[in-house]
């Protein structure tokens, strides 16, 4: 999400070749083209003039300061040349090193054969390489020459590079088992869109309760399909359990941030998780229905669900307790987006959250180039552009932008605990042991001989030993 914490990444030369791969036209102006031919013409009006006036003194001066005149004509277009070949090589380096297009991650994720382990530990996963943002660009696509003529069809570069991750899938389960929704049938929802429901979540104390707590809205909310990606290297077979028992249609997939970005502050968050999303969604060639953005710690409303579900391109609505103004929402005249108010703008064409907008998967199938980047902060912005959107396209929700149907709600973020309870006495002789075996695997609390505050344990206000209750 942009957050007003991040400092404003200033208008850089670096910014706009991020764009590499936006689809949309920009000014932008890179060491080809306009740069380029900028600097001939600037050359020859250089050398021009100078052969006029050793021209002019031929007559007295015969042809040699002429030769000269050529000679340093030709040197400063050989620099020139050099200089562009010393640019072709630099972007192609930038373009193609394994690294910036994401090939260099894959050593510490291959693993398929591993074993289910609990919570936050290590389990098996599907292993399944799927390669989007790589296919040729259709001839009759509409930004073909644009795109091509970018990145060779290609989505590369840090930031940008192409949806090429190995997608590992721990658990899925297409079948809606709830009886009713609401107040009728699974039945009578059948003819609506689907929603696909895209949360990224990452092991912490906070996980499980976060992840209950959303599970218990989107129970009411039919036909949808959960994508949960969790950040984190193997799968969590606390999670897969969780997460069938629900009974709404899912996938639990295991899509941890690349190390490299784990180290930078501040860090890409949920942006694996929703480029692995993005896969999943490539690699079910699923052209219908709706794409929304639902992080695990916000609120939502389900009126929200209502409203994007009939989302033709781009449907957007304001988020509540965004930033600086507590709101970020786009301004809405005469029922069309034409501005948008937001604390953080830092050259955003789309200064929204990741929860302000919804897309069309028939429209945004249109686009092979999608993408999400590792560009904290602008990972909206460089989302929107990636499909081809223009400001009289959007959609407004929530009655015309005036309602709050989703909130940016944050959950304090604390270290597991660990708590000082002897291994001896957390058998069957009482609840404790069961409970902290229950706490540990959803990376809540663990208890242990030797480190942490001891327990306290009382009994009418004065706390005992352990072995006086547990012995
Ligand atoms: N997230 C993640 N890995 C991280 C941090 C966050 O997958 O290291 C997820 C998190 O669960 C949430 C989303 O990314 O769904 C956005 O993160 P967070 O809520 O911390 O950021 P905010 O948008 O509140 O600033
Ligand atoms: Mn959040």
């Amino acid at each position: 999400m942009p957050s007003a914490y991040y400092q404003p990444l200033e208008p850089q030369a670096s910014d706009d070749n991020d764009e590499r791969w936006a689809i949309e036209d920009d000014d932008e102006q890179s060491c080809g083209q306009g740069g380029r031919s900028s600097q001939y013409q600037h050359q020859h009006t250089r050398c021009y003039p100078q052969l006029l006036a050793t021209g002019d003194q031929l007559p007295s001066m015969g042809m040699a300061p002429r030769l000269r005149s050529a000679w340093s004509c030709r040197r400063s277009y050989s620099i020139m040349l050099l200089l562009i070949v010393i640019c072709v090589c630099f972007v192609g380096y930038f373009f193609v090193s394994p690294q910036s297009s994401g090939q260099g991650n894959d050593g510490g994720a291959e693993d398929a054969n591993g074993i289910y382990e609990p919570h936050n530990g290590k389990g098996k996963r599907r292993h399944i390489k799927l390669i989007l943002g790589m296919e040729k660009i259709p001839q009759d696509h509409p930004f073909k020459a644009t795109i091509s003529k970018r990145n060779h069809g290609r989505i590369h570069g840090t930031n940008g590079h192409a949806l090429d991750e190995p997608l590992h899938i721990c658990s899925e389960s297409p079948e809606d088992r709830r009886v009713y929704i609401q107040d009728k049938p699974r039945s009578a929802y059948a003819q609506l869109p689907v929603i696909y429901f895209v949360t990224p979540t990452y092991p912490r104390r906070e996980q499980i309760p976060e992840l209950k707590r959303l599970a218990y809205t989107l129970l009411h909310v039919p036909r949808l399909y959960w994508l949960v990606a969790n950040d984190q290297e193997r799968c969590d077979t606390f999670l897969d359990t969780l997460l069938s028992g629900f009974g709404i249609p899912y996938a639990h997939m295991a899509s941890p941030m690349p190390s490299e970005f784990r180290k930078s502050k501040p860090a890409p968050r949920g942006v694996a998780n929703r480029r692995a999303a993005l896969q999943w969604l490539h690699q079910q060639n699923i052209t219908n229905g709706v794409l929304y953005f639902g992080d695990d710690d916000n609120t939502y409303d389900l009126r929200l669900f209502s409203e994007i579900r009939q989302t033709q391109r781009v449907s957007m609505f304001p988020v509540g307790l965004i930033a600086e103004y507590a709101v970020s929402v786009p301004v809405v005249r005469d029922g069309k987006v034409v501005a948008f108010l937001d604390s953080w703008v830092a050259g955003r064409r789309w200064p929204v959250d990741m929860a302000g907008f919804a897309v069309s998967l028939a429209y945004m199938s249109q686009y092979p180039n999608v993408n999400m980047p590792y560009k904290p902060g602008y990972e909206e912005d460089l989302f929107l552009r990636s499909i081809g959107l223009r400001i009289d396209q959007i959609e407004p929700k929530g009655a015309n932008c005036t309602e709050i149907l989703v909130w940016h709600t944050q959950t304090k973020n604390k270290k597991s605990a660990v708590v000082r309870l002897e291994s001896e006495f957390l058998d069957g002789r009482s609840n404790l042991g069961a409970l902290f075996r229950s706490l540990k695997l959803m990376g809540v609390a663990s208890a242990s001989d030797s480190e942490g505050p001891v327990a306290t344990i009382s009994k009418n206000g004065k706390s005992k030993s352990h072995s006086f209750f547990l012995s």
